[in-house]
Order: C-alpha cells, then sequence, then structure tokens
C-alpha cells in the first residue's frame, strides 16, 4: 500500500517531527569527536529544504551507535549538528534535555515553537533512552506530542520496531514519509517489483544464512543470479565441487540445493564462480594472506586452501551478463574486499555494473562502499543508505518503520 509523504501534507507553521538516520561514523581526534562520512547527513537534506522551504518547524530525532540506554558523550549527536548547519545554511538547535522528565518535554516544546520557521532542532541520542529499542510507547507518545506531523526519512533504521520509528508514527496525528524514504523504497521495491529485462541480481557477502531468503525472494523475479563472496562456496560444494577450506554452512546445504533446483525449474540463469583467489592462510581481520594463486576453471580447490575472491574467468562471464542487462541488483562483495590481493573481483563487479548503462541499483553496506572506492558512484543509478533495512526489504519483509505511516 502506497503511504503518505510530506508532499501530501499541508506543512505551513506546523511542528514537524522527523526520523532520520544519523547514525554516521565518528573518529576521535585529539579528545573531539569528527564525523568521517557524512553521507547520512547529506542525502536528508533535500527532505530537510522541503520543510524549510514551506516554513515547518522541524524537530529531528536520532539514533547513534549502541549506547544501550545511557547517556553516552562519545555517542552524542552534538557534532552532528554543527555539522547539519554547514549542510543545511539554517539555524540548527541542538537539545538534550531528558524527553521523559515533564519539564524537559515542555522546554523542547517551548523551543520548538520558538524556532523561526524553516529553522532546525535536533535531539539528543534517542537511543540514550531504555525505552527506545523497546518500543516503549510512552516515549512514542512523548515524542508524539512534540509534534503536528511525524515524518519518518530514515530508511536505514525503518526495519527496526522501535519507539522513534513505530510507536511515535502511531501516537502522531500524521505520519508520512519523506523524500530519502520515497527514493529508496521505490528503487528497491516498485523498480524491482516490474524490472526492465533482463534483470540480473549479484549476491556476495560471507554467508548464505544471511541472504537466503533475499536469494529466494529474487528467484521469482530476476532472469539471472550471479553468485560470489564466500557464500558461493556451500553452493559450490553442493554441486559437488572440493572447496577446501572455504566458508561453508553444513545447516545451509539443503537451502542452497533447493535455491539451485528454484533457479532451474524458474529458467533463471543461476552463476557461480568457475576460478578463484585461493590463499592457505587468512587473518582477518588482522588483514593479511598468505601468497594468493589462482585456480583454472574446472580446478578443484585443494585440501587446505581458501577461496578468498573470484578469478579473472568468473570476473569476465559476470562482466558479460551484467553487459546485456537492462537493470542490474548488487548486494554483497565477491571476495575479502578489506584485503587488496582479495579486492579484484568486487572491484571488477563495481565496474562492470557502474559501465553496463543499465539501472543500476546497489543494495547497501559494503557493496555501496566499493563503489564508492572504485570512483563509480556518480554512474550508477541508486545506492541504497540502509544495510540491513534494504537486506530485509528484499526479503520482501514488510518494515515496521513503513508500515506504521499513513496510506495513501
Ligand atoms: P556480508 O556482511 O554477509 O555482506 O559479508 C561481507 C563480508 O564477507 C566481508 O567482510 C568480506 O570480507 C566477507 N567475504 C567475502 N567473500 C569471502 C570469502 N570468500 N571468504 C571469507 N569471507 C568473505
Amino acid at each position: 500500500m502506497a503511504k503518505k509523504s510530506i508532499e501530501d501534507v499541508d506543512l505551513k507553521g506546523k511542528r514537524v517531527l522527523v526520523r532520520v538516520d544519523y547514525n554516521v561514523p565518528l573518529e576521535e581526534r585529539d579528545g573531539k569527536m569528527v564525523i568521517t562520512d557524512d553521507t547520512r547527513i547529506v542525502e536528508t537534506l533535500p527532505t530537510l529544504r522541503h520543510l524549510s522551504a514551506k516554513g515547518a518547524k522541524t524537530i529531528l530525532v536520532a539514533h547513534l551507535g549502541r549506547p544501550k540506554g545511557k547517556p553516552d558523550p562519545k555517542q552524542s549527536l552534538a557534532p552532528v549538528a554543527d555539522r547539519l548547519a554547514e549542510l543545511v545554511g539554517r539555524r540548527v538547535e541542538f537539545r538534550g534535555d531528558s524527553l521523559i522528565d515533564e519539564a524537559g518535554l515542555a522546554a523542547v516544546k517551548r523551543a520548538a515553537d520558538g524556532l523561526g520557521g524553516g529553522d532546525f532542532l535536533l535531539l539528543e541520542n534517542i537511543r540514550f533512552y531504555p525505552g527506545e529499542e523497546k518500543n516503549d510507547p510512552d516515549l512514542g507518545k512523548r515524542l508524539a506530542s512534540l509534534c503536528d506531523i511525524y515524518v519518518n526519512d530514515a530508511f536505514g533504521s525503518a526495519h527496526r520496531a522501535h519507539s522513534s520509528t513505530e510507536a511515535a508514527a502511531k501516537a502522531a496525528p500524521a505520519a508520512v514519509s519523506g523524500y530519502l524514504m520515497q527514493k529508496e523504497l521505490r528503487y528497491l521495491g516498485d523498480e524491482l517489483e516490474k524490472p526492465e529485462r533482463p534483470f540480473v541480481v549479484i549476491l556476495g557477502g560471507a554467508k548464505v544464512s544471511d541472504k537466503i531468503t533475499v536469494i529466494d525472494n529474487l528467484l521469482d523475479k530476476a532472469d539471472a543470479m550471479l553468485i560470489g563472496g564466500g557464500m558461493a562456496y556451500t553452493f559450490l560444494s553442493v554441486m559437488g565441487q572440493k572447496i577446501g577450506n572455504s566458508l561453508f554452512e553444513a545447516d545451509k546445504v539443503d537451502v542452497a540445493r533447493a535455491a539451485i533446483d528454484k533457479a532451474k525449474a524458474k529458467g533463471v540463469k543461476f552463476l557461480l564462480p568457475v576460478d578463484h583467489v585461493i590463499t592457505e592462510k587468512l587473518d582477518f581481520p588482522g588483514k593479511a594472506i598468505s601468497p594468493p594463486r589462482f585456480t583454472k576453471v574446472g580446478e578443484q580447490i585443494p585440501d587446505g586452501w581458501l577461496a578468498v575472491d573470484i578469478g579473472p574467468e568468473t570476473i569476465k562471464a559476470y562482466g558479460d551478463a551484467v553487459r546485456g542487462a537492462k537493470t542490474v541488483l548488487w548486494n554483497g562483495p565477491m571476495g575479502v574486499f578489506e584485503i587488496k590481493d582479495c579486492a579484484k573481483g568486487t572491484f571488477a563487479v563495481a565496474e562492470a555494473v557502474a559501465s553496463s548503462g543499465a539501472k543500476s541499483i546497489i543494495g547497501g553496506g559494503d557493496s555501496v562502499k566499493a563503489v564508492k572506492k572504485s570512483g563509480q558512484a556518480s554512474k550508477v543509478t541508486f545506492m541504497s543508505t540502509g544495510g540491513g533495512a534494504s537486506l530485509e526489504f528484499l526479503e520482501g519483509k514488510v518494515l515496521p518503520g513503513v508500515a506504521a505511516l499513513n496510506d495513501k
């Protein structure tokens, strides 16, 4: 069901509470916490500029890190308020009043009322409250009491039923989506529901168990599925190949076999790596491997060796498949891309996807990191800001933060 958006409501002079995903990476430098990547803040600017232009008084609520329900100065959102003010070019007031204290709540309300139309107020890390992750209805009501309209623009947090993503939306007089949320739902949802064909899906990453529901769901839609990364080796083992010490999930053999059978039954091309970069020792996350070598096509992985990346023939085959596509979805690295000797396959796929001319959708997390690092980001159609959220959405799950918004 389509959800109402900020374009469907009258925002002028209204107090608007926006749930954003400002869970940015921070680094301590000279005793100060510094933001090392502000993408998540930048991505919310279209929504914030729209609210500013309409003269709304906007209160922003977000989480940062895992403070486990207790205040922690190192996980304060204060540096985000400063960076946001620079980016948005408006006043951003930062407030740490306690929302579970009546006086604190009243102070926030007064501050919001006192905002110049178009200015912003950012609240302190909502995970400083134990109620947040418990989806405490009382905390949700308190948040909702601050606003006339609740907006969810935090796709990356929408898979969690927390107070600020679900309870607050349910308690608010109106609950709608922001532009970033709409964009994520469009590219990961609508665009993949009726994709322009051929539709090629590339899936990688460590584990079959993390992706099996995604695989199953996308086998109903894709024309081809290319598998790489650690999870490929459980599939290869099912196909009767020797995989040495490569990642293997014994309890996922049946689901891997079922996926292969489903692909066959549905006529979906199911491609697995035909050659590999292998090594005898992987020191990870120590970021080192013993000298690697390539296997030849048809060669088994010897005992004592493990696969850490796809080989050149696989890169070629996957590149060919992507070049013929009209829509490509990619999620998960092809190898241990954090280590230079095992990164070639992942970067080759990033390059192939970006230069394919297809509508290219990157499903969050490591693949987005790889695309950015490869310098190809401007060539892809869409990069999701959600890691876990994008995976759950691709599994076909209803995200609680989306379900709680008002239907159109
Ligand atoms: P995921 O979080 O499931 O998307 O997996 C990402 C992780 O998978 C990255 O940290 C990669 O280093 C790791 N990975 C990818 N390929 C392999 C492989 N062949 N063996 C071990 N780990 C891998």
